[in-house]
C-alpha cells in the first residue's frame, strides 16, 4: 500500500483565491499533513512541478474555469493522469465568476476580440465539468475552507493512507 496520497494543485481562469485558500489551511494542518501527502505539482508552493510518470496524481484538485484551448488540452492531461478530480471553487465548479464574458454584449466583444485571438481564447468560458468528468466539488468564491480540509481527508481515507481508526 502506497503510504502518500499524491496530489497535484492547478489553476486555469480565476484570481487564485481559491488555492490562497488551500495554502491558509496548510497554516494548521501541515504539520498533520506533511507525513501523509506527496505534493506533485502545485505552482504556488514549488517550482519544480510533476505531471506525468510515477502512476499520476490521486487526486488533483482544481481552480477556475477553462477560457483557452491551452487550458482545455491541459485539463484532458490532467484527467488522463488523476484517479479523482475535484473542482474547488465556483469558476471550476459552475464557471462563474470567470464567465462573465459569455455576457459581454457584441460591441465589448468586437474590443476584446484581438486578445482573445492573440492568446487563443474560446467563444465560452466553461466549467471544467464541460469538458472532463468531475469526481467531486468544493463550492464557494473562494472555496470553502473547511469543505476542503474534510476533501483531502475524505481523499485520505478512500485511498488507504489513514484508516478510519487513525481519525
Ligand atoms: S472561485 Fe472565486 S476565489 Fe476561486 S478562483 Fe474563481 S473567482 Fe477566484
Amino acid at each position: 500500500m502506497q503510504n502518500k496520497l499524491k496530489v497535484g494543485f492547478f489553476s486555469f481562469t480565476g484570481c487564485e483565491g481559491c488555492i490562497m485558500v488551500m495554502i491558509e489551511s496548510l497554516n494548521y494542518k501541515y504539520a498533520e499533513w506533511g507525513s501523509l501527502l506527496e505534493i506533485k505539482y502545485a505552482r504556488a508552493l514549488k517550482k519544480k512541478n510533476e505531471l506525468d510518470g510515477d502512476g499520476g496524481l490521486d487526486v488533483a484538485f482544481i481552480e477556475g474555469a477553462i477560457s483557452t484551448f491551452k487550458e482545455e488540452n491541459l485539463l484532458r492531461r490532467i484527467r488522463k493522469n488523476a484517479k479523482k478530480v475535484i473542482a474547488i471553487g465556483s469558476c471550476a465548479a459552475n464557471g462563474a465568476p470567470s464567465s462573465q464574458r459569455n455576457n459581454f454584449d457584441e460591441k465589448t466583444l468586437a474590443e476584446i476580440k484581438p486578445i482573445m485571438e492573440r492568446f487563443g481564447h474560446k467563444e465560452k468560458v466553461t466549467p471544467i465539468g464541460e469538458h472532463v468528468k468531475v469526481d467531486g466539488v468544493v463550492n464557494g468564491c473562494p472555496m470553502d475552507e473547511a469543505a476542503f480540509v474534510k476533501a483531502v481527508e475524505d481523499a485520505l481515507l478512500e485511498f488507504g493512507i489513514r484508516k478510519k481508526s487513525e481519525v
